[in-house]
């Protein structure tokens, strides 16, 4: 027996849901490349993705996923055999320091959890004990998709600067920006990078990187570079410059429909229904994980992400309830990945969804729990509710 007819959800940490409007603003013959709209187009998307990073930085789009974005990072920036510290908290942290490694840089890690929030304090210290300055960037996600930690990113830029150590300070946003605050000038990252496919609701292929005066100093030098990411090319006269070649055209028509989507709504608007779709999801959980087969990966709950919720299941094989969600109520979730894959779930609450998706979803979940015979709290659904009606009656 199945329910998973009608719309179904995709409630993963990206791709994520494409808004009607953004898949149709795609349907349209291909255009010149030398001349007409697609200049500004553009400009514009250039010019708009300073206003989402918050920066008075270059930004850059690349035709390339997310790992597109941190190759660009590092090679525009840094020369080979550089040290970089790459601060752990989750499978996205360490795997842009893997390929970091392969591009030639010298990896070290600050030791990190998998449930937690990095220290600050332990960034400063390192640092602190870097008298010569080896370290040449910090490089963070504000949020780990796959372990669900959100980093106080801020808080990391006021370390680095606390002990006045020169390292570049780069950020990957990929699963957090456009559902939670980043500033990238306040709080002193030099080098920003996001997808498209995330926050952004737009279809993935696309990668944002954004550079302030301190990273385009840096890139004088920097002998990684390669034509296909080089900033300095990107940023010639010439139309084509800006890609390396074709412009991905559709994909430049989605990411301009999903910004104005995304303005209309506003920044902060979009920040909020994050946080409070997020709460929801999490007094679920919190009420599920009483029954004991279920409890929260990252343990404090200020360090967990608004754009992702990772519950491990000791009591039960995720697989099944992740099946169960999708082959009979048309809901898919996503499973846990990296050193916690297999041994829980991740609940996707991330661009362009709204309260019934999420309490939709949760009700597939707590169905699955009940189906499956899992102890758990009842009325995960219910506190999601009380939640909400708390929020949006104050
Ligand atoms: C999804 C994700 C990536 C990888 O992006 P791709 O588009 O799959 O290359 C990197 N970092 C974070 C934090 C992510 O969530």
């Amino acid at each position: 027996m199945t329910l998973a007819k009608g719309h179904a959800f995709l409630m993963i940490p990206g791709p994520t849901n494409v808004p009607d409007e953004v898949l149709r603003a795609m349907h349209r013959p291909a255009v010149d490349i030398y001349d007409g709209p697609l200049l500004d187009i553009t400009a514009s998307c250039l010019a708009d993705l300073k206003k989402v990073f918050r920066t008075t930085g270059e930004t850059f789009i690349y035709a390339s996923n997310g790992h597109g974005g941190w190759e660009a990072a590092l090679t525009n920036t840094l020369s080979r055999g550089d040290k970089v510290l790459v601060l752990d908290c989750g499978l996205f942290a360490r795997a842009w320091g893997e390929m970091a490694k392969k591009i030639g840089l010298e990896v070290e890690i600050l030791p990190g959890s998998w449930r937690q929030a990095v220290d600050p304090q332990a960034l400063q210290s390192r640092l602190a004990a870097d008298r010569a300055h080896e370290i040449k960037a910090v490089m963070t996600v504000q949020v780990d998709t796959a372990s669900g930690v959100a980093n106080d990113v801020e808080a990391l830029g006021q370390a680095i600067r606390a002990t006045g150590h020169p390292a570049l300070f780069m950020a990957d946003t990929i699963a957090s920006l456009g559902c939670m605050p980043f500033e990238m000038d306040a709080w002193g990252v030099d080098v920003a990078l996001t997808g498209a496919q995330k926050g952004l609701m737009t279809p993935p292929g696309l990668a944002f990187v954004a550079a302030n005066e301190r990273a385009l100093a840096a890139h004088q030098t920097a002998n990684l570079k390669t034509l296909y990411w080089d900033w300095t090319f990107r940023q010639g006269s010439e139309h084509y410059q800006k890609y390396c070649g074709t412009p991905p055209e559709h994909l430049l028509y989605a990411f301009r429909q999903a910004l104005d989507m995304l303005f209309e709504e506003g920044l902060e608007a979009a920040h909020l229904r994050h946080r409070l779709l997020a709460g929801a999801t999490r007094a679920a959980v919190a009420r599920w994980a009483e029954g004991g087969a279920l409890e929260f990966n990252v343990l404090k709950d200020e360090e967990r992400s608004n754009s992702v919720t990772v519950a491990l299941t000791p009591g039960i094989d995720a697989k099944v309830l992740k099946s169960f969600c999708e082959k009979t109520c048309g809901v898919t979730i996503g499973g846990t990945i990296g050193e916690i894959g297999g041994s829980g779930i991740r609940i996707g609450h991330m661009g362009h969804v709204n309260a019934p998706m999420v309490i939709g979803a949760l009700g597939a979940i707590e169905m699955g729990l009940s189906v499956l015979g899992v102890k758990h709290g009842k009325g995960g659904v219910q506190a999601a509710t009380d939640y909400l009606t708390a929020a949006l009656s104050r």
